[in-house]
């Protein structure tokens, strides 16, 4: 690869008006009617004002070999004086590539500027893309969910790379950077608070502490998943609860809440539900002794206390209506 901007002594950043000034005293100085020695140099010269002159073109080369602008003037500065002291360098050392280079056939070269140009026209809107989310597992002791705590967790980053924006290749060479992965990987420490009574299995969204957005995109997120660690100490109890339910709750169905340790659930009890009827609500027995386990609901049937007139009149219709004697069956067994 000739590198047309160490020719000219120009860089990426340089103005179409800045690369003709620089070609016109380069060519002043080593046109072969001034300068007998400058045939090579003069070559090389207009070989790379034509292609840098060109915007197609420029692009086309900018885009293989990895060249593109910087944004700050003062880098424009230091990387164009850089420029000129390795134009020597340059002028050497691709000469000896020089030949190699001819051999390849115009086709052959085309075809691969033209996928490359393709390829590049498809990532040249810079559409702003949203971080990917990151899954994580956090686990924490029966106490450490019963008290709330803080945690200090290192979580994996995979970013674009600051250095050569994800392109991998910096004026023709790999970023040394990312090594031309174009990625950078970094452990990240990031502070959680824990809630009080947190249960097993609760996934913590941590909002924009997922992998970097690209082309302004918002950050993924972190989720965390929380994992209680068996006490080994203490044996795991299922936690009981007896819930009364009245006469046609139990016929009807109905919904009842159920406190537990975060709030409280609803629990939905279907029609003609019997008493003592068992409910499990996996999970949901951690209680203040450090014990984990399911929450059983029991359900009984209760007579409310206070029934009033128009109740009581309902049930002796209700009576009256009842077709099945329900211990018909008992004595059978
Ligand atoms: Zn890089």
């Amino acid at each position: 690869m000739k590198n047309y901007y160490s020719i000219l002594g120009v860089t990426p950043d340089s103005s179409n008006a800045e690369i003709k000034l620089a070609y016109r005293k380069l060519a002043r100085k080593y046109h072969p009617d001034v300068n007998p020695q400058g045939a090579e140099m003069f070559k090389d010269i207009s070989e790379a004002y034509a292609t840098l002159s060109d915007a197609k073109k420029r692009l086309q080369y900018d885009t293989i070999n990895g060249f593109f602008k910087s944004n700050t003037k003062t880098e424009q500065k230091t990387s164009a004086k850089k420029a000129q002291s390795e134009y020597k360098k340059t002028q050497t050392t691709e000469k000896k590539t020089h030949s190699d280079i001819n051999k390849k056939t115009k086709e052959e070269f085309s075809k691969k500027i033209n996928e490359m140009f393709e390829e590049f026209g498809k990532k040249s809107k810079p559409v702003p893309k949203r971080g990917t989310d990151i899954y994580e597992e956090i686990t924490l002791t029966v106490n450490d969910c019963i008290t709330g705590c803080e945690r200090i967790i290192n979580v994996l980053h995979t970013a674009q790379c600051p250095h050569c924006k994800g392109r991998k290749f910096i004026n023709g060479t790999k970023c040394p950077k990312c090594n031309g992965t174009g990625e950078k990987s970094e452990h990240r420490k990031i502070t959680v608070k824990i809630p009080q009574n947190i249960k097993n299995g609760t996934k913590l969204r941590i909002p924009q502490e997922g992998n970097t957005g690209e082309n302004g995109g918002k950050n993924g997120d972190l989720y965390l998943k929380i994992k209680i660690e068996p006490d080994k100490n203490s044996k795991i109890e299922n936690m009981t609860y007896n819930v009364p339910i009245s006469p046609y709750e139990a016929v009807l169905g109905c919904n009842i809440s159920i406190p537990v340790s975060d709030g409280n659930i609803s629990l939905k009890i279907p029609p003609k539900t019997h008493t003592g009827q068992k409910f499990r609500l996996a999970g949901q027995g951690v209680n203040k002794n450090g014990k984990s386990g399911d929450l059983i609901v029991i359900v009984h049937i209760e007579i409310p206390s206070v029934l009033s007139d128009d109740e009581i009149k309902l049930y002796e219709k209700l009576k009256k209506l009842s077709s099945q004697n329900i211990r018909e069956n008992i004595w059978l067994k």
